[in-house]
């Protein structure tokens, strides 16, 4: 079938403030792989400031310093009423640290700058007071083992009612403390890895993209499989580095 017709767009959050650690590889992930799998991706920044795109299949967004946290909260909150329809709708989002800390209720810096996010998720930040960096594995039961690398201040608790996307295997996760990391609501992922997470874990954004698709056109049928053979050796050299 051709499906040369078969549109999906990615709207990416605010590369120019968020996007650390290689998130953009994330946009070029999802890009490629919707190519390779006969769909035509359009992909759509998103910044402070712009009219919020009303046809919006993938969202993408990535972290940042604090000071880039401060300057696209007020713009964030003003957008999270789209945000919320949208996830409520099904789309898929992933969201990585700087954002999946603003997904949630708040982030307080170091400084004791709160910041407030979004509550898509029931979680809170809070910085600690040492960064928590380095190569990060964990275990999830919809995706395997999650390999990426994490660069942090904040530590993030959970609400009860919140799943993890991972349990620690190695490194700190959410907080350090419960291994947990990332967390998930509906069709929406929030994690702590860049590296960036998505060329090293297909199956992450094989989900978003058959979300994505289904949600759309009924369902997802590829016209090639991919061979992910790059990808697992990626992963596999990444999960022997040190932390
Ligand atoms: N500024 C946030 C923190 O330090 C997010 C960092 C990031 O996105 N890598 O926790």
């Amino acid at each position: 079938m051709n499906m040369k017709h078969h549109t999906i767009t990615i709207l990416q959050l605010y590369p120019k403030a968020m996007n650390i650690y290689g998130d953009w590889g994330n946009v070029l992930t999802l890009k490629r792989r919707l190519e390779w799998y006969g769909y035509s991706p359009i992909v759509a920044d998103y910044n402070p400031g712009d009219v919020f795109p009303e046809d919006v299949d993938i969202v993408v967004g990535g972290g940042g310093q604090d000071s880039g946290q401060i300057t696209i909260q007020d713009d964030l909150l003003a957008i999270a009423p789209a945000l919320h329809r949208l996830a409520d709708d099904g789309v898929p989002m992933l969201v990585v640290c700087g954002l999946y800390q603003l997904f949630g209720k708040s982030f307080t810096t170091a400084r004791g700058n709160v910041i407030e996010g979004i509550r898509l998720f029931n979680i809170e930040t809070i910085a600690g007071s040492q960064r928590l960096i380095g190569n990060i594995t964990t275990k999830s039961v919809d995706f395997g083992e999650i390999i990426g690398y994490e660069n942090h201040s904040g530590l993030t608790q959970l609400g009860d009612d919140v799943s993890p996307l991972g349990i620690v295997v190695r490194g700190a996760g959410n907080n350090g403390q419960d291994q947990t990391e990332g967390a998930r609501y509906r069709n929406v992922i929030g994690t702590y890895m860049h590296g960036s997470v998505l060329p090293k874990n297909p199956r992450l954004a094989d989900f978003l993209i058959e979300q994505a698709v289904t949600r759309i056109y009924g369902d997802f049928s590829p016209v090639t499989l991919i061979d992910d053979t790059f990808a697992n050796q990626a992963r596999a050299v990444a999960m022997k580095r040190p932390r």
